[in-house]
């Protein structure tokens, strides 16, 4: 028992470090600087010092503000590595204790199915807060974990057939919208989103995260329409309902089928 805490609580410290480095990128690549480029304050330019720098903790130490100037920091810092943390200790805690395994995973591999949960996740946490707050889903993010989903999977003895079925299902049917509106209703970004649904989840899996993203952005559709008055065609960032959709049925996918079929049977 202490010792799956141990790993839970490595997994959570994993995770913050993980976020910080998520919020650099994500931050840098938006400001147009290079990746690897000092943490300067947004509004005084001023470098950071690396006390400064701790996550979570620098951020509630200088109670969101900048040493120098006292100008606001960006609230995604802590919010992101908080996430990041939380998404890993959950996954650690998955393999530990055994819950939800996808039935091709040896109990000798479940430190690989840690390690493809834990890149993916990041990646659409990136991907979440990109189309949120930017509203495109940059291929830098979405093809590594395309390729990360096939190749992990594939990698812990999946039927390659039903991964490429998943992985084609889920990206057919975004790309025939794609092909009918003109690029309208969806952008590229999303088929590749698909693909990654498919080959990352299967198919029943990957069509209960198709599901809740639409759910999840009907649902905010509506609320922009009747608190906001915005228009009816106003832009709702589906990348970002995509992105958590697929995190939430990386968690709590096999749980919520179990609960659907006993429903329906
Ligand atoms: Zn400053």
């Amino acid at each position: 028992m202490e010792i799956a805490f141990t790993w839970i609580a490595l997994a959570a410290l994993l995770g913050i470090a993980t976020g910080s480095l998520v919020n650099a990128f994500v931050l840098r690549a938006k400001r147009g600087l290079p990746l690897m480029s000092k943490n300067t304050c947004i509004r005084c330019v001023e470098p950071i010092a690396w006390f400064d720098c701790i996550p979570v903790l620098s951020y509630v130490a200088l109670r969101g503000r900048c040493r120098k100037c006292s100008s606001a920091i960006e609230w995604q810092y802590p919010a992101v590595e908080i996430a990041i943390s939380l998404l890993f200790a959950l996954f650690a805690a998955r393999i530990t204790f055994g819950i939800g395994i996808p039935d091709f995973v040896d109990s000798s591999e479940l430190w690989i199915l840690f390690v493809r949960d834990a890149v993916i996740s990041a990646l659409l946490v990136v991907i979440f807060l990109y189309d949120f707050r930017f509203s495109v889903i940059p291929d830098k993010f979405s093809i590594p974990a395309v390729c990360a989903a096939l190749v992990f999977n594939l990698l812990m003895g999946a039927n390659p057939f039903a991964v490429f079925l998943g992985g084609l299902t889920i990206g057919a049917f975004f790309s025939v919208q794609f092909l009918v509106s003109q690029g309208r209703w969806i952008g590229g970004g999303d088929i590749r989103m698909g693909l990654l649904m498919g080959f990352l989840l299967g198919l029943p899996l990957g069509m209960v995260a198709l599901f809740l993203s639409y759910v999840g952005g009907a649902f905010a559709g509506i609320i922009l329409l009747v608190w906001k008055h915005r228009r009816i065609d106003s832009h709702v960032p589906f990348g970002t309902f995509l992105a958590g959709a697929t995190v939430l049925t990386m968690i709590f996918g096999a749980g919520i089928l179990e609960w659907y079929l006993g429903l329906i049977s």
